[in-house]
């Protein structure tokens, strides 16, 4: 007789897999996708809640370069970026003073200046 690995349950409550070792390959799976991605950083749906208010009241972009233009020329807004650049997680996260209303290109502009530097 060969010997074989034993299998076991998997230790997942309530899943009767059979498994070599561990959770079974779709416990795994369900525990990765359940994971918070890291680039959700905090955008979850208190943040998105309080994003789309804020959108309602500011439905232009805020940004440094659109300020400049007449209204009726400036982006649509569509995100809320946080002026310190910390995101919903940093210390003035939920903090209105800290937000300004943004399109999405002039968001990306802004944030891929932060991480890249100008
Ligand atoms: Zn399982
Ligand atoms: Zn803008």
């Amino acid at each position: 007789m060969p010997t074989r690995k034993a299998m076991q349950v998997c230790p997942t409550p309530g899943c009767p897999t059979l498994t070599p070792a561990g959770p079974c390959p779709a416990c795994q799976a369900k525990a990765r996708a359940a994971r918070p991605q890291p680039n959700q950083r905090g955008y979850n749906t208190a943040w998105r809640k309080a994003s789309a208010e804020y959108l309602r009241d500011h439905p232009w972009c805020e940004c440094h370069e659109c300020a400049d233009l007449p209204m009726l020329q400036r982006d649509r807004a569509t995100e809320v970026d946080h002026i310190d650049g910390l995101g919903p997680l940093g210390p003035r996260g939920f903090d209105p003073s800290n937000w300004q209303a943004m399109s999405k290109r002039h968001h990306s502009r802004k944030t891929a200046a932060e991480t890249w530097g100008t």
